[in-house]
C-alpha cells in the first residue's frame, strides 16, 4: 500500500540509486514530500517558436527543427566526429578525424569505428526548421545526446536561448520527438526546479514530470485537508488536493491560478499564524517590568531640547511609553529614515527606564558609531545629570574596572557601547532597557545573550524591553513577516529645515567638472565625502583603487592649496579609524575618502556634498544609506554617483531610480524587487527564518496582508485554538515547515 509517507524510490524509474539522488538535491524522500515540490515557472509546450523570431530576452522556448550538422569537438576545437545531412534528412557525409593530439589519437579505425568520448568536450547540434538556423550545445551527456541526434532527424527541442558571440544557442536543451511532445496534454506544462546533478542523473524536466504524475496518481486522494472548512469557504479557496493536482497539470490558465492562490495563501497564513501565536502566548506570559513613571530625568531632558519633537517622534515616543507602562514586555521595531532622529526617541526612553529605576544599553554596530552616540547622547543628558558610560572592545581595561563596577551598583544608567556590552563579565543591576540601533549588523545568538543580562526579581528571570532601531527601510511585507511579532513604529516625517539631496549620475569623463564643483563647496564653507566600493570578495582590488582614489584627490586638491584631505577605511585600527573620522567631523578636513565604513549614522551636518566612486556596485539601500550622510546642515546638499562605463542595464536601473526620488521606501521596495528579500540587506547574515516554496515576498505582498488579517481574525476569536473547527491548523502548524527557529523571542 503506498501512502503519503512511502520512499519515492516505489515510482516507477526511481531506485535505490535514484531516489538518493532526488533526497539529497530536493531535499524530498518521500511521495508526500515531492507533491510539495512545484514547477516554478509553466510553459506552453503547444507553442512552437520558429528559429528566425528568437530573441534575446525569451524564456525558455520550443523549437522543432531538423538537424543539419551534429559535430564532437575536442581539445581547442579540434573537430572529433562529424555527420551533415541534406535537407531531406539524408546522410551526406562524415567525417572521423584521424590526426592526433599531443600523441592521442582521438578516434581509430575507419567509419563505424569507436569515438573516444572522454576526449570530447563539446557537442554541436545545427538544426533549421526552415526560417533560420540555431545550434544546439551539449557539454555533458555527450554520448547519449550523441546516439539521440547524430542519425539526423527532426526533433522538438526545449531551452533557453542564448547569445553567444552573435549567435543565438541553447545549451543542454531538452529533446523529444515530435510526437512525443506533450502538446497534448493541454498545453501548460512545469517546469521544475532542477540542479545540474538530477539532469546528469537522468531526472530531467521530462522524468520530473512523470515522477509527479505517478505520485499523485498514488496519494493524491490521501492528502488531507489543510484549512478549516469555514476558511475556505468564506474566501473562496479550491480545495487542496485540486490545487496539487492543477499546479503540477494545469487544467487550465484559470485552474492553475487558482492553485497558486490557495498554495501561496496557505504557505503564507501558516507563516502569519505561528507568528502571530507566539506574540499571543507571550503577551500573556511573559511579563515586562513595569514602568509607569516618566520621571524627572525625562521631562528636564525635554525642557531643553534645542528642538521641538517633530510630530512622529512624538507619536512613536508615546507608543513606547504605552508598551513599557503596561506590565508587559516592549519588543518594538522603530525604522525611520536616516535622520529623521531615532537616537533623541531612544534616549527618552532610556530616561523612562531611569525614571524607573532601571538602566538601559543602547548597542551600535560600530565602534566609531558608538562613540557618536556617545557624544550626542551625552550631550542630550547634560541637563539631567544622568550617568552616561561607553564600553567599546577597545576600552582598557583599567577605563573598563569603575564602567563595569558602575553598572552592577547601579550608578551609571545608561550605557553605550559594540558587541563588548555582551560580554560576560557586563553586569547590570537592573537592565530595564536595551535599545539596538541598525539591528541588521546583530545576529539572533547576539540578542538571545543580551536578553539574558535582564534583571532576575523574586526568582524570575525578566527580559529587558526592547527597542530595535533601523534606518533600512524594510519593506513592510518583509518586516511584516521578518518580525511578525513585533510592533512596528515608524518615524515618517523628517526634522523641518533638511533639504533635499539633489542627485544626479555622471561618467568618469566628467571628473573634472566634479572637482571644479567641490572645490566651489569648499570654498563656501562645506565638506565633501568621497565614498569607494569595499566589497568582500574583491577586496583586494578595491583596496587599490580606493588608494588610487586617494592619491587623484590629494592631487586636485593640494595641501599647498589649503585643502586637507582624511582617509578612513576597514583596514585602519580603531583609532586611527577615530582620529581620522574625528577630523572630519570637526572639521579639520575638507574632504574624507572613505569606504562604506561611514554608512551608517556617522553625523557631519557640515558636509553637503556626498560623492560615490563606482556607484554601480552598490546596493540601492547601500546608496540611500550613504547618500543619507548629507543634507543633514540647512543648506542645498548633492549627491553624485559616479559610474563606470561598464555599467550593466540594472545597475543602470539602480542609478535611474537613485536620481529620481529620494523615499526610502520606495527604494527598499525597488531594492527587494530587484534583488529578491533574500538578499536583501539585513537578512543576509541571519537569513530568512523560514522557507517559502511557492510565495513571494515581493510579489506577493497583497496576499500576505490578507493571509495576516485572517490569521490575526482566527486568533482573536480562538486564540489558543481550541475550538474543533481549528483542530486542523493546530495539527498544521505542529510541521516543521512552519516552526520558526527561537526567532519569535529574540528579535
Ligand atoms: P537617525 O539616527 O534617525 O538617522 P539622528 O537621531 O542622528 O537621526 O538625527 C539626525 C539629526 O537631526 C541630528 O543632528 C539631530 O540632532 C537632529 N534632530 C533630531 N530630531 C530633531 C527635531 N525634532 N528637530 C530638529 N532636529 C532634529
Ligand atoms: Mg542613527
Amino acid at each position: 500500500m503506498t501512502d503519503l509517507e512511502s520512499s519515492i524510490q516505489f515510482l516507477p524509474g526511481v531506485g535505490p540509486k535514484r531516489a538518493e539522488l532526488i533526497a539529497r538535491e530536493l531535499g524530498v524522500g518521500t511521495l508526500g514530500e515531492l507533491i510539495r515540490i512545484y514547477p516554478f515557472r509553466y510553459v506552453d509546450r503547444s507553442r512552437i517558436t520558429p528559429i528566425a523570431a528568437i530573441d534575446s530576452c525569451a524564456a525558455a522556448i520550443q523549437i522543432r527543427a531538423r538537424v543539419v550538422r551534429a559535430t564532437l569537438y575536442g581539445q581547442g576545437s579540434a573537430v572529433i566526429a562529424r555527420n551533415e545531412f541534406s535537407p531531406d534528412g539524408s546522410l551526406v557525409s562524415r567525417t572521423l578525424a584521424r590526426e592526433t593530439v599531443n600523441g592521442v589519437p582521438r578516434q581509430q579505425g575507419p567509419d563505424g569505428a569507436v569515438i573516444k568520448f572522454n576526449l570530447v568536450k563539446r557537442l554541436a547540434v545545427l538544426v533549421d526548421d526552415g526560417s533560420g538556423r540555431i545550434e544546439m550545445v551539449f557539454f555533458k551527456g555527450i554520448k547519449w545526446s550523441w546516439t539521440q541526434l547524430s542519425g539526423g532527424g527532426e526533433f522538438v527541442f526545449f531551452g533557453k536561448p542564448q547569445q553567444f558571440n552573435g549567435n543565438y544557442s541553447i545549451v543542454h536543451p531538452e529533446v523529444d520527438r515530435p510526437q512525443g511532445t506533450a502538446a497534448a496534454a493541454g498545453g501548460l506544462t512545469g517546469v521544475y526546479p532542477s540542479t545540474e546533478k538530477l539532469k546528469t542523473g537522468g531526472v530531467t524536466g521530462k522524468v520530473m514530470c512523470r515522477l509527479q504524475a505517478a505520485a499523485l496518481e498514488a496519494c493524491l486522494p490521501l492528502v488531507r485537508e489543510s484549512l478549516p472548512q469555514y476558511l475556505i469557504d468564506s474566501l473562496g479557496l479550491c480545495s487542496l488536493q485540486s490545487a496539487l493536482r492543477n499546479i503540477h497539470f494545469p487544467k487550465d490558465a484559470r485552474s492553475l491560478e487558482m492553485a497558486q492562490y490557495r498554495l501561496k495563501f496557505e504557505e503564507l497564513f501558516f507563516l502569519q499564524l505561528s507568528l502571530l501565536k507566539a506574540k499571543y502566548i507571550r503577551s500573556r506570559s511573559e511579563c515586562g517590568i513595569a514602568m509607569p513613571l516618566v520621571g524627572d530625568a525625562f521631562r528636564k531632558c525635554y525642557d531643553a531640547l534645542p528642538y521641538k519633537l517633530t510630530g512622529a517622534q512624538q507619536r512613536v515616543v508615546k507608543e513606547m511609553f504605552a508598551d513599557m507602562k503596561s506590565g508587559r514586555q516592549m519588543n518594538r521595531l522603530l525604522q525611520g529614515d536616516v535622520g529623521s532622529g531615532k537616537t533623541m526617541v531612544a534616549v527618552l526612553c532610556c530616561l523612562i527606564a531611569h525614571g524607573n529605576g532601571c538602566q538601559s544599553c543602547i548597542m551600535a554596530p560600530t565602534e566609531v558609531l558608538a562613540r557618536q552616540h556617545f557624544d550626542n547622547i551625552s550631550r542630550y543628558l547634560a541637563p539631567t545629570g544622568v550617568k552616561c558610560a561607553l564600553l567599546m572592545g577597545s576600552t582598557t581595561a583599567k577605563e573598563r574596572r569603575p564602567i563595569h563596577e558602575g553598572l552592577a551598583d547601579g550608578s551609571i544608567s545608561i550605557v553605550v557601547g559594540t558587541h563588548a556590552l555582551l560580554e560576560d563579565p557586563v553586569v547590570f543591576k537592573r537592565l530595564g532597557l536595551a535599545v539596538i540601533d541598525e539591528q541588521h549588523r546583530f545576529g539572533v545568538d547576539q540578542r538571545s545573550r543580551l536578553w539574558r543580562k535582564g534583571p532576575v526579581l523574586n526568582g524570575v528571570q525578566y527580559a529587558p524591553h526592547v527597542l530595535v532601531m533601523t534606518a533600512t527601510p524594510i519593506p513592510r511585507t518583509l518586516a511584516m513577516t521578518l518580525y511578525g511579532d513585533l510592533d512596528v513604529s515608524v518615524i515618517d516625517e523628517m526634522p523641518p529645515g533638511r533639504k533635499p539631496v539633489q542627485t544626479m549620475c555622471i561618467g568618469q569623463n566628467r571628473k573634472k567638472a566634479l572637482y571644479n564643483f567641490m572645490k566651489k563647496e569648499i570654498a563656501a564653507g562645506h565638506q565633501v565625502f568621497v565614498v569607494f566600493p569595499m566589497i568582500f570578495d574583491n577586496e583586494k582590488v578595491d583596496m587599490q583603487n580606493l588608494e588610487r582614489g586617494y592619491d587623484e584627490i590629494c592631487d586636485a586638491f593640494p595641501l599647498k592649496d589649503g585643502y586637507k584631505v582624511a582617509i578612513v577605511h576597514g583596514k585602519q585600527s580603531a583609532e586611527e579609524k577615530q582620529f581620522n573620522m574625528s577630523a572630519f567631523a570637526a572639521g579639520r578636513a575638507n574632504i574624507l575618502v572613505a569606504t562604506t565604513v561611514i554608512e551608517v549614522g556617522v553625523d557631519v551636518p557640515n558636509a553637503s556634498v556626498m560623492v560615490i566612486e563606482s556607484a554601480q556596485r552598490f546596493g540601492l539601500s547601500q546608496l540611500h544609506q550613504l547618500r543619507g550622510r548629507v543634507g543633514r546642515g540647512s543648506d542645498a546638499a548633492y549627491c553624485i554617483l559616479v559610474k563606470d562605463v561598464k555599467t550593466g542595464k540594472d545597475a543602470q536601473e539602480r542609478l535611474d531610480l537613485m536620481c529620481s526620488t529620494e523615499n526610502g521606501f520606495e527604494i527598499a521596495e525597488a531594492d527587494m524587487k530587484l534583488r529578491g528579500p533574500g538578499d536583501l540587506e539585513g537578512t543576509q547574515q541571519s537569513g530568512l527564518p523560514f522557507e517559502l516554496s511557492i510565495a513571494s515576498l515581493s510579489k506577493d505582498g497583497r496576499l500576505l496582508e490578507q493571509a495576516r488579517e485572517v490569521a490575526s481574525k482566527v486568533l482573536d476569536a480562538d486564540p489558543a485554538l481550541e475550538q474543533p473547527r481549528n483542530a486542523v491548523l493546530v495539527r498544521e502548524l505542529r510541521k516543521d515547515k512552519y516552526n520558526i527557529k527561537d526567532y519569535s523571542k529574540i528579535s
